[in-house]
């Protein structure tokens, strides 16, 4: 059984971060729409996890589950 940490979650993206930075083990959690929209021409940020993260809303990776849109 895979840990409960956001690298084995359904709703971790690491493909891109934001700003199309990445970071060494991080990723974008997408359990929740984008937040802190700091002025109204900016996009609002998914947060970044690290893969050894978790929090309560973690969900296994389904195969051939969710992929983000390109
Ligand atoms: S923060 Fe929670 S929902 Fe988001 S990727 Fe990590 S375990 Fe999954």
């Amino acid at each position: 059984m895979a840990s409960s940490a956001c690298g084995n979650c359904a709703f971790f993206d690491d493909h891109h971060g934001n700003n199309a930075a990445t970071t060494q083990d991080g990723g974008l959690c997408r359990y929740n729409p984008p937040v802190s929209q700091p002025t109204p021409e900016a996009h609002g940020l998914w947060p970044v996890v690290s893969e050894k993260d978790w929090c309560g809303h973690f969900a296994p990776e389904a195969v051939g589950g969710m992929t983000a849109a390109e």
